[in-house]
């Protein structure tokens, strides 16, 4: 996807204006947690949200937000997934996290009831199966219909401690689950994260047992490199990875190595691009460095989006899972982007390395909407 096609000015503005209207899907957003743990109102626009948080200091990315409700609007991103997300923490884990399984699902009880408050108020849909997915596509993609559409949100689970026995794992299917990542970082009760090593074990199979019964999606993501490997040997339901860069541009244990994007490739997965930009770009040190000074722009994630396209012979297999609410905001994501509505400036950039609008369809959303189509089907 490197074919640096010659193009002249007045045919690039037409690639630009025709991109310009393409309609986005993000496949990892923590938008409850940032409704319930950042006390953000999403319904407003970004500027307003930052507004309100000047003077705050209690997280590293108060007044940075780039996520709500209305600049997804803006961007024509108008499908995501997002996430349930609480951490188990036992005695002797220095992570932040509950002490008991209970009080995590009680915490994603409390997010999953602000997006029930969404759907009340008109502001998000939860897309569930092929039919509300169909449906919310045909309201997307007419032009004639209002422009406060509804932003549709696919369920999923980041990290699953806070399922007290796999039996849960029904209810919350019932309640609209259609993902589960089984671990996010640290030592987890399913299986092993980020930073940490070692295999799901018992629990974990039979976590992926019942997801594979009630055609829950595997999300690989944060899952270190020993249950990776273990997770795709047990289970033979759908798996995708929302969020995740490669280790070869970027070397941490977070990212996938090659040997891991050929093996998802195999399975028929879509991979998201995340914009965390210790993800993106190579020594960046957090709390220090900024995105100008280590040039963290959108094009550097296209870096990360064509190496898995060089391994895969195609562009079938990525999308975007931005993380742009994931604990950061504007001084650790890509310079040339204010608010998440700027994602559109990426089939531009997709198209100047010779990416064909075909290509660039698949990227913004076609991959994921051909994934969900055949796991739904
Ligand atoms: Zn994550």
């Amino acid at each position: 996807m490197e074919n640096d096609l010659p193009r002249s000015p007045v045919v690039h503005l037409i690639f630009t204006f025709k991109f310009f209207i393409l309609f986005i899907v993000d496949a990892h957003l923590d938008l409850s947690m940032n409704a319930l743990e950042w006390n953000r109102d999403l319904v407003k626009p970004v500027a307003e949200i930052n507004a309100r948080e000047a003077g705050l200091t209690d997280k590293p990315d108060r007044g940075k937000a780039v996520v709500s409700l209305p600049d997804l609007r803006k961007g024509n991103i108008g499908l995501v997934v997002a996430t349930q997300i609480a951490r188990y923490v036992a005695l002797g884990n220095p992570l932040p996290g509950w002490h008991s399984p209970a009080q995590a699902w009680a915490q994603t009880q409390g997010q999953l009831a602000w997006y029930r408050a969404m759907e009340a108020a008109g502001e998000m849909v939860q897309i569930t199966d092929s039919h509300s997915l169909e449906r919310h596509l045909r309201l997307w993609m007419d032009d004639s219909s209002p422009q406060d559409r509804p932003v549709g949100y696919i369920l999923s689970l980041e990290g699953a401690d806070s399922l007290i026995d796999p039996g849960y794992l029904e209810k919350a299917w019932a309640d609209g689950l259609r993902a589960v990542g089984p671990a996010h970082y640290g030592p987890g009760r399913y299986a092993q994260g980020t930073d940490a090593t070692g295999f799901m074990g018992a629990a974990g199979r039979e976590l992926l047992r019942q997801m594979e019964r009630l055609n829950i999606i595997l999300d690989a993501t944060h899952l270190c490199d020993d249950s990776f490997w273990e997770a795709l040997d047990h289970f033979n339901g759908h798996v995708w990875a929302s969020h995740n860069n490669c280790r070869s541009l970027v070397n941490h244990n977070r990212q996938f190595g090659d040997d891991m994007i050929r093996a998802l490739i195999d399975r028929g997965a879509v991979i998201g691009g995340a914009l965390d930009a210790w993800m993106m770009v190579p020594g960046w040190v957090r709390g220090k460095s900024d995105p100008r000074g280590m040039n963290c722009n959108l094009d550097v994630l296209v870096d990360h989006l064509d190496h898995i396209c060089q391994l895969a012979g195609n562009s079938l297999h990525i999308g975007i899972g931005s993380d742009l609410d994931g604990a950061f905001g504007r001084e650790q994501c890509p310079y040339d982007l204010e608010t998440i509505a700027d994602l559109q400036s990426l089939p531009a950039l997709l198209g100047r390395r010779g990416y064909s609008p075909a290509d660039i369809d698949n990227i913004m959303h076609g991959n994921w909407l051909r994934f969900l189509r055949k796991a739904w089907s």
